[in-house]
């Protein structure tokens, strides 16, 4: 079901919608109502997104048709943006939009059959939101078209040379919009509060195939010249596309991988199981509204682990583990089709109702098909890492309903907290509440705001309504409070248990009194997450004979599994066990996913022997980078730790 779009703005702006005061005259130093409407206005537009210039009380784009041309010796998109207006305000002829390092050519506006050139004012660039566009039309039009270039620099785009891909004969690029990077590439309202329809024309090399979070055809012919449609409303942040040498391989009737050549059929067996995963999300929320879904294999240079760009995700091939023991990111982003993608946070302080609800429905999807134990060991060790997190997180940014973000990068103040303790909030409910009365609930959630954006103020009014004051006696107003307001973990937070991980404590404690051996420990049936968990309670350091005993034993060095590596090289930086260095050059070069690689350069930069070290891998590892790890990296080494993700 699609909302009116009047509807839409209704749910975005709360205050927008409050009564205007009474007419009476206005006692000396008070302000006069035409004053106090006018701050009205103001709080109405503080009170949305302060992480975007537009102003969608005045005006909303409805729909967004490019034409652009992927130039890859240039490195930039080249082309046209024409936007459908919707216009909220009768007096307004000002369109606002977000833009960062675009060159904007030319604005025109359409009316009465013609396109007539308009003015702009491209303002100077803010650090964190870029540079306001301002476009004034003599009158309300229906569309308008910006002719632009997006530069090298596009902090949402990345470039590849062909000797950086696996296939070493083609380049590659791909996006990464969220959270406010769409305006790198593409000039928009970017908020996660306004949605749109788009279409797109791209033309690449002939011998590139490019892809987008749109419909995308299996069998589409590789001819550089290729068109989409997008016909759900989604906000910008989903905006996506990528080109290469990428080819296809189905794994079900509406799943499939795309794929370098060479890594196409082992990401299609790693991801067999994917529409096993619809269907289970389906039996518990609600019908799959995208159409397909596929997944796209990013080289190891993408920054995340995986970005649910509809009916398209973007995912690392370092979750390619062989053994399907990381395929719950698939489960995570197939949920954000439901949790996000479906059901938006209207900004980023609200993120959590991406990500909170989209991590506690991955769980059940992994429950669902690899069984309770996997779903339990996972919840343990998010929670384990949670709580390290939150250590070095502020009081402010530890509360799963933010205070308006104004003045700060949503990327600096997402973190575990909105994953992690969103999901244990959910879970909280779950076992309060009991999983059919629950479930039932997230159903409605979900059905009852498809396709709009929402807060934290309307999930807790959902919540009030329509499950604690019908189950009257199962929580109380502080405990919810404690939850969606409080800094830290609410006291009625449960820790996470599993019998399975209970037994790697056990045998890590044998093994550090030296009552046990590692060819003690039987580890033929262990997961991934039983290694991380045995590396995660080791002490922040060990002797060099005692990691040279683990490594003689399981080669944690050099392992070709990135969680294993993502928590070894940290402990073996802090423990100064220098035979694991070249290893960690190796990794660091390799990989780009941010979560893998930040604590080992956060542990390298702590002491100057490290930092030298780190700066040294940096600079080679530097040109295959996406921009987003290039920054974190060098706000680590600046800073000499790195800050949580
Ligand atoms: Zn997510």
């Amino acid at each position: 079901m699609r909302l009116p779009a009047v509807f839409l703005v209704a749910l975005v702006l709360p205050l927008a919608a409050c009564n205007k005061p009474a007419q009476e005259p206005a006692k000396p130093g008070e302000p006069t109502v035409a004053q106090a409407s006018e701050q009205h206005e103001e709080a109405a537009m503080s009170s949305h997104d302060p992480n975007s210039y537009a102003e969608p009380e005045k005006v909303v784009i409805t729909h967004v048709a490019l034409d652009l041309n992927v130039d890859f010796a240039k490195k930039v998109l080249a082309g046209s943006n024409t936007v459908d207006l919707d216009w909220k305000d009768p007096a307004a002829t000002t369109l606002v939009l977000d833009t960062r390092d675009l060159d904007i050519a030319k604005v025109e506006g359409f009316d009465a059959g013609a396109w007539t050139p308009l003015k702009f004012e491209l303002a100077d660039k803010d650090k964190i939101y870029g540079s306001k566009l301002t476009i004034t039309l003599p009158k309300q039009m229906a569309k308008v078209k910006i002719t632009y270039a997006s530069r090298p620099e596009a902090s949402g785009l990345q470039w590849l040379t062909p000797a950086m891909t696996l296939g070493k004969k083609t380049p590659f690029m791909f996006s990464q919009s969220e959270a406010i990077h769409a305006r790198s590439w593409v000039p928009l309202q970017d908020t996660p509060g306004v949605r749109f329809t788009y279409e797109a024309h791209i033309t690449t090399p002939k011998d590139v195939m490019a892809l987008m979070s749109a419909d995308n055809d299996p069998k589409a012919e590789r001819d550089g010249d290729y068109s989409f449609k997008m016909p759900q409303p989604i906000p910008s942040y989903l905006l996506a596309i990528s080109a290469g040498d990428l080819v296809f391989a189905p794994v079900g009737e509406r799943a499939g991988v795309w794929a370098e050549p060479a890594m196409a059929p082992k990401a299609a067996k790693e991801f067999e199981d994917t529409e096993k995963m619809i269907t289970t999300a389906e039996s518990l929320y609600g019908p799959y509204r995208w159409g397909r879904y596929d997944i796209l294999v990013l080289p190891p240079s993408f920054p995340y682990g995986g970005m649910e760009n509809p009916r398209l995700t973007f995912a690392t091939p370092t979750v390619i583990a062989g053994d399907k023991s990381l395929v719950s990111l698939i489960a995570h982003e197939l949920a954000h089709s439901w949790s996000g993608n479906l059901v938006t946070n209207s900004s980023w302080k609200d993120m959590w109702l991406n990500e909170g609800f989209t991590s506690y429905v991955e769980s059940r999807i992994t429950e669902a098909v690899y069984g309770r134990e996997l779903a339990d060991m996972e919840a343990v060790i998010e929670q384990h890492g949670l709580i390290e997190d939150m250590k070095q997180i502020p009081e402010k940014w530890q509360k799963l309903a933010q205070d308006p973000l104004v003045g700060v990068d949503p990327d600096d103040a997402s973190s575990q907290v909105s994953y992690i303790k969103g999901k244990w909030f959910l879970s909280f409910l779950e076992e309060r509440y009991g999983r059919e009365t629950f479930d039932a609930f997230l159903r409605k959630w979900f059905d009852s705001h498809a396709f709009t954006s929402q807060d934290s103020a309307e999930f807790e009014r959902f919540l009030r309504a329509e499950l604690i004051d019908k189950n009257p006696g199962k929580t109380t107003h502080e405990e919810i409070h404690e939850w969606m307001h409080g800094a830290g973990l609410p006291k009625t937070a449960k820790p996470a248990t599993s019998t399975r991980l209970d037994a790697v404590d056990e045998a890590r404690t044998h093994w550090l009194a030296g009552h046990m051996k590692p060819s003690d420990i039987d580890t033929s049936a262990w997961m991934t997450q039983e290694w991380v968990r045995f590396i995660e309670g080791l002490p922040q350091t060990l002797t060099e004979a005692q990691l040279a005993e683990l490594d003689a034993a399981w080669h944690f060095t050099g392992t070709a599994n990135v969680e294993i590596a993502q928590r070894w090289y940290p402990l073996t930086v802090r423990s100064n066990y220098l035979a694991a260095r070249p290893a960690i050059e190796s990794y660091l070069i390799h990989i780009g996913r941010r979560k893998l690689i930040m604590p080992t350069y956060g542990a390298l930069v702590a002491t100057p022997d490290g930092k030298a070290f780190a700066e040294k891998v940096f600079a080679k590892a530097k040109p295959g980078y996406h921009p987003i790890t290039i920054a974190s990296v060098e706000a680590a080494i600046a800073a000499g730790n790195a800050k949580p993700l």
